[in-house]
């Protein structure tokens, strides 16, 4: 294993009824709150009705960002700064996905910085501060929930970079699997390929000896898998949300990459650079791009993704090469993801090849993409030539 420090202080309220928890988490803080919201599913579903009727009770003054993006847009960023900084926000809570809370750790701390948000993004200014902020996750993803990544879209520049730091950690985030059963089936598989997707990352890597880490890897990847192919056929079962709304957690809160050199994230980097050009979803551009990215960068490590095809997806090994096992379950995640419903190809979103150059030249920007596969831009180029 490599060196590592971990550290994660995200207070984690998971089950039935944890919102009742939010009185008192909010009483270490002061009462103007500023709840933000993406384009109205927890009106729907009755989370706001009953997060508003708790607010007032508890007598909070209340100010509202709704109308965050899937994959949030820095405009939208900008404006929650503005509010905090006009407002005197004292608390920022964050009711949605991944990309509400995403957006929310932008606001909260460039409500404390005087240039523009994006600078955080981009590294050019690194935060000192930040408005203090909680979640309620509403759908299961990203893992933003328990992390300290966000990934924000400049629609201006047509880019779309993750970003972290020690200020983007949630103060708590409370996770009723309740709030997830009215996430529509195709919102659920999108969930369920990013999950995974955060598991691979991790466990294509570069470092030695992490028999723990390999095993959680791949015991969280089969729990998904299992759940998850019941789950798009029984979008109310508590508890397959249940099991998903964790595992999505588990999938990016650190504790699978202990020691591991930081993984790959290579499929990501150029999964932003397709959806900062198209704005598709970010697990559907995953769902296309993974299972090329795994065929491309195989030889690597031929063993390691022989591994994955026996301890996960079930291929026998028997009388065949690791190419052979690792090309079989390859196919088998492709197959997988396949019978979710999840996309395939980049035609899927009616893209076709006019921008390949573009979205290589965005995703190589900054040096090699992924640690372990290390690609060049025609890698990239190669990558999504398969994906068309
Ligand atoms: P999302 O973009 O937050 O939400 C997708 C859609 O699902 C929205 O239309 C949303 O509607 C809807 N939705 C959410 N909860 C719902 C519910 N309970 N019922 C019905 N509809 C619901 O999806 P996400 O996958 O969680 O987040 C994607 C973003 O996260 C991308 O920008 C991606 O790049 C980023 N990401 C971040 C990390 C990280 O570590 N921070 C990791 C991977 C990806 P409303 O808008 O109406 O609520
Ligand atoms: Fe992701």
């Amino acid at each position: 294993m490599n060196e590592f420090v971990f550290q994660n202080p995200v207070k984690l309220i998971f089950g039935k009824d944890s919102i009742s928890n939010l009185p008192n988490e909010l009483s270490a803080y002061g009462d103007r709150i500023l709840v933000v919201y993406g384009g109205g599913s927890i009106k729907k579903n009755g989370l706001y009705d009953e997060l508003m009727d708790l607010l007032n009770k508890e007598n909070k003054e209340v100010f509202e960002l709704g109308g965050v993006e899937p994959n949030p847009r820095l405009s939208t960023a900008r404006q929650g700064a503005d509010m905090c900084k006009e407002h005197n926000i004292d608390f920022i809570l964050a009711v949605g996905g991944g990309s509400v809370l995403d957006c929310t750790k932008l606001i909260a701390t460039a409500a404390k910085y005087d240039g523009d948000p994006w600078d955080f993004v981009v590294k050019k200014a690194t935060p000192t501060d930040a408005v203090p902020f909680g979640t309620i996750l509403t759908m299961a993803a990203t893992g933003s929930e328990m992390n300290a990544g966000s990934v924000i879209t400049n629609e201006e520049t047509e880019e779309k970079y993750g970003w972290g730091g020690p200020f983007n950690f949630p103060k708590f985030s409370i996770l009723d699997p309740t709030y997830t059963l009215s996430l529509p089936r195709n919102q659920t598989v999108y969930g369920i390929v990013d999950m995974m997707s955060h598991i691979f990352e991790q466990y294509f890597h570069t470092a030695t000896n992490t028999p723990l880490l390999d095993e959680l890897c791949e015991a969280a990847l089969r729990t998904i898998m299992d759940a998850g192919e019941k789950l798009v056929d029984d979008l109310h079962n508590y508890d397959l949300r249940e099991t998903i709304l964790l595992s999505g957690t588990w999938g990016l809160n650190g504790f699978l990459g202990m020691g591991n050199a930081g993984g790959d994230w290579g499929s990501h980097d150029i999964e932003h650079a397709v959806s900062a050009v198209y704005d598709i979803p970010h697990a559907g551009g995953l769902a296309i791009l993974f299972p090329n990215w795994m065929k491309h960068t195989m030889k690597l490590n031929p063993e390691r993704f022989a591994r994955m095809a026996t301890n996960v997806f079930g291929v026998n090994p028997e009388g065949k090469s690791n190419e052979d096992i690792a090309e079989e379950g390859i196919n088998k995640l492709r197959t997988y993801w396949t019978s979710i419903g999840a996309p395939e190809t980049l035609a899927d979103f009616g893209i076709d090849d006019s921008k390949i150059d573009l979205m290589a030249e965005k995703a190589a920007a900054h040096g090699p993409v992924g640690r372990f596969g290390k690609l060049n831009k025609d890698e990239v180029k190669s990558i999504l030539t398969a994906s068309l």
